[in-house]
């Protein structure tokens, strides 16, 4: 007999899989990215049935065009040591991914759209809620999920969570890790810089300005400067910042000069520098390094990196869950970005991310996720539910 499927059909019967089962049979893409998109309405509605079936306090907060978040609450007067469990339920589009609404097992791996990012740790921590709410006498810490809408767009749910201003001692947010424990990440300043000439017939150019030839300035300074000066600034588990010019756009007409020239950069930041300070120094030494250009630069995105103390009580907490359970306790960085560093940038709220699964499976054409994780990842949020006092271990 094949050991595999016999730990595979283990696997598949735990409660964690069953309920990424159903939720991989819920279409929830995120609207901004498809006119067919159902958005998170029907996810919401399960995740709701299950939190009030299990005995929870239950909010449906409204984020945006009938996306709501919701919010269980598990309080066993603990509400100084708060422990936040949150983790997305939209999805990106189903794109090429063929059968993605329906859950497909093959070799120890569970696909479908979303499987990975990030309906296997939704899943577990949907799990989680529900075997605490059995005994909320094992507990020590406030327990507060919440199933946010907007990740892979605009993130509003997860900032509309944050306006109701909850306690919070610290939050652990779904996403997949491959089960490593993640205190730092990536975040970016994203924004266009805006060139400006003089248009004219392109017959007579002396009598125009070109704004394109004044944006090949700036690429240059980009290119040559600004990029080769990042490689000084490192951080030790997310490696280097990086700055990509990734769109251009200028000119109208063959045949006239161009008046105006736009580019779009995406600058990444490594934990310990931040979006506001990244993008007002590279507009203040741009300024000077071409003082006769004209141009403006226009914000799109500033997302902090995740950047949380290795000593914080939610990270000590988690490397003992883990290493409790058998699991690698070693704390990591990613390069992507998350709900975690607005949590910690915006609310001082120490953050991890943990979930199961690969990042280089999400969005991908082939998601999936390996069962055996989603099992270990329902565990591990249990125990560090059950484990986490806050910060009341120094105190007693
Ligand atoms: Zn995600």
């Amino acid at each position: 007999m094949d050991l595999s499927s016999v730990i595979d059909s283990e696997s598949a019967a735990h409660p964690a899989v069953r309920i990424l089962d159903d939720l991989l049979r819920i279409q929830s893409v995120n609207p901004h990215y498809e006119e067919e998109a159902r958005g998170e309405r029907d996810v919401a509605d399960y995740v709701e049935e299950r939190m009030r079936k299990a005995g929870l306090q239950v909010t449906r907060q409204p984020v945006v065009d009938g996306r709501d978040n919701i919010i269980a609450e598990l309080r066993v007067g603990k509400p100084e040591s708060a422990l936040l469990f949150e983790a997305h339920m939209d999805t990106v589009s189903i794109g090429s991914m063929e059968n993605a609404l329906i859950p497909n097992y093959r070799e120890g791996r569970l696909y479908g759209r979303g499987a990975c990012d990030t309906k296997g740790a939704l899943a577990g921590m949907i799990h989680m809620m529900e075997r605490c709410a059995q005994h909320p006498e094992h507990l020590n810490a406030d327990l507060i999920f919440c199933a946010s809408v907007d990740e892979e767009y605009a993130f509003r749910g997860l900032t509309t969570f944050m306006s109701l201003h909850l306690p919070l001692s610290g939050a652990v947010v779904g996403e997949p890790t491959e089960l490593g424990i993640v205190v730092e990440h990536k975040g970016c300043a994203r924004f266009t810089v805006q060139t400006y000439g003089k248009s004219a017939h392109s017959s007579v150019p002396h009598k125009g300005e070109n704004a394109i030839n004044a944006m090949m300035d700036v690429v240059r300074y980009i290119h040559e400067r600004v990029e080769p000066g990042l490689a000084t600034t490192k951080s030790a588990l997310c490696g280097k910042p990086t700055i990509v010019v990734s769109t251009i756009n200028g000119g109208s007409q063959i045949n006239i000069v161009p008046e105006a020239c736009e580019i779009s950069v995406d600058r990444r930041i490594v934990p310990g520098e931040s979006p506001e300070q990244v993008l007002s120094e590279f507009e203040r030494d741009l300024r000077a390094e071409l003082s006769q250009t004209r141009l403006t630069i226009e914000p799109l995105l500033l997302d902090p990196a995740l950047n949380t103390p290795h000593d914080a009580a939610v990270v000590r907490s988690a490397k003992q869950a883990a290493a409790t359970l058998g699991l690698n306790s070693s704390l990591r960085g990613v390069t992507y970005g998350s709900n975690a560093s607005k949590l910690q940038a915006w609310s001082g709220i120490p953050s991890i991310v943990y979930g199961p699964g690969s990042i280089e499976q999400a969005h991908s054409a082939e998601e999936w996720v390996p069962v055996n994780e989603v099992v270990q990842a329902a565990e591990f949020y249990y125990q560090l539910a059950c484990s986490y006092k806050g910060n009341q271990e120094e105190s007693s």
